[in-house]
């Protein structure tokens, strides 16, 4: 078997990556609104479909017609065949012309439309409060929210309610008959032939929507996950930035147990780079030292971007001595960094690092001063070095 390169692995899982995010970003939520409408007309006539089925079926079964008016389901039927025609009409005539201003304009309206007339004149003709007309009822307004403008749903749902609410009062006032469709004398809880209608006419509905439902949590998820992400990472870098890191140095110190160290290191004479090489190679040198001390931590330490050239490594579980070879580990490796310059000579790059460990007791703010005045032992003692601030003598001491 052909083993793949270690970095041919990561350029591919950093593409699959990319195509995943790519993928998500385009979910039902980011969709325009035309294509959200037209997605609600395939449902609407998915639904329709669903209807003109169970209607052809019961008419071909003549022991079912004891059950249903079967005038009013042949109307019915030819009803729902010729909106099933128009709703494919519409839907070839919204892609066709999906740029259109006046398209984008009234699908909406059209759309949300056409799923409240079906949903108030279905839910008369088999019952406004059998369980398929509410859970419709509730399914599409839960969808519309979601995907829609609110004014729009609401502007179509309040009139549905008050229809809903109205036909309910009328049948229980005698005035029109409940759920025209059925002829069920006795209690239709226990017809096996309007349960089974119930389950047909939800079934639809109910997976359609709690697939909805879930594409949209997955993309909810995915963005929180993003945000969080980007607010704790540098852009450049993709470090720990600042506020992440004393995040970080917060809990530290809050679940004081093992000792750790904290390490400054700050390139040298890194203006002149970007004097005379450009900001970008500047970006560029940035962007390598960061992955160098990556690379050069274990993974329960963390490295952030403290300012524009200036880092900072957090190495949990570490004495003075042990902070000290992992510095000089990420120093030498900088030193050996290789960077070119558009004429194509190598430029050097240096750090300077400063190190403190802690002690008991000790805020994070304290250490970072240590570690800063380790830092500028380091800078004054002529650069590219590590020093390490020592609390007996008062003052950084020297270090490699
Ligand atoms: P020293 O050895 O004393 O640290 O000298 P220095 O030149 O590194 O320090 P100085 O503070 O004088 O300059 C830091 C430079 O870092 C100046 C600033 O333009 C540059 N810098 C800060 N952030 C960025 C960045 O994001 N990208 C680039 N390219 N340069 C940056
Ligand atoms: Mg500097
Ligand atoms: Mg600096």
């Amino acid at each position: 078997m052909k083993i793949m390169p270690p970095l041919r692995k990561a350029a591919l899982k950093q593409k699959i990556a990319k195509y995943l995010l790519k993928d998500k970003d385009e979910a039902v939520v980011n969709w325009s609104i035309v294509k959200k409408c037209m997605l609600m007309l395939i449902l609407a006539a998915a639904v329709l479909l669903s209807r003109i089925l169970w209607k052809a079926y019961v008419l071909l079964s003549p022991e079912l017609w004891q059950w249903v008016n079967v005038p009013l389901m042949k109307s019915q039927l030819a009803l729902n065949a010729l909106s099933f025609l128009l709703l494919l009409a519409l839907l070839r005539l919204c892609h066709a012309g999906q740029r259109r201003r006046w398209v984008q304009l009234a699908l909406p309206f059209l759309s949300v439309g056409l799923f409240v007339i079906s949903l108030c004149r279905e839910g008369y003709l088999i019952g406004i409060l059998s369980p398929a007309a509410m859970i419709s009822y509730v399914s599409l307004v839960a969808v519309g929210l979601v995907l829609l403008p609110r004014s729009i749903v609401y502007s179509a749902f309040i009139p549905v309610t008050l229809y809903l609410s109205g036909c309910a009062y009328l049948s229980y006032a005698n005035v029109v008959p409940y759920a025209p469709l059925f002829h069920l004398e006795s209690s239709s809880y226990s017809n096996a032939f309007w349960l089974l209608s119930m389950l047909w006419f939800i079934a639809p509905i109910l997976f359609t929507c709690l697939a909805l439902l879930e594409i949209l949590l997955s993309q909810w998820r995915h963005r929180e996950q993003l945000i969080q992400e980007l607010s704790q990472t540098d852009p450049l870098t993709s470090l720990f930035n600042r506020r992440s890191i004393n995040q970080r140095l917060e809990h530290l110190h809050q679940n004081a147990g093992a000792g750790y160290a904290l390490v400054l290191l700050d390139l040298d004479h890194f203006k002149q780079i970007n004097d005379l090489h450009g900001h970008n190679k500047g970006d560029e040198a940035l962007i390598k030292v960061s992955a160098i001390l990556r690379q050069n931590l274990r993974s329960s330490d963390a490295a952030g971007r403290f300012g524009g050239e200036e880092f900072i490594l957090i190495l949990h579980e570490s004495a003075l001595d042990q902070a000290l070879q992992a510095a000089e580990r990420c120093r030498s490796a900088i030193q050996q960094m290789e960077l070119l310059g558009e004429d194509g000579h190598p430029i050097q790059v240096t750090a300077s690092f400063g190190i403190a460990a802690s002690s008991p007791d000790m805020r994070p703010q304290q250490l970072l001063t240590q570690a800063d005045k380790a830092l500028y032992e380091a800078k004054a003692c002529g650069r590219n070095s590590v020093r390490a601030y020592l609390a007996q003598a008062a003052r950084p001491a020297a270090g490699i």
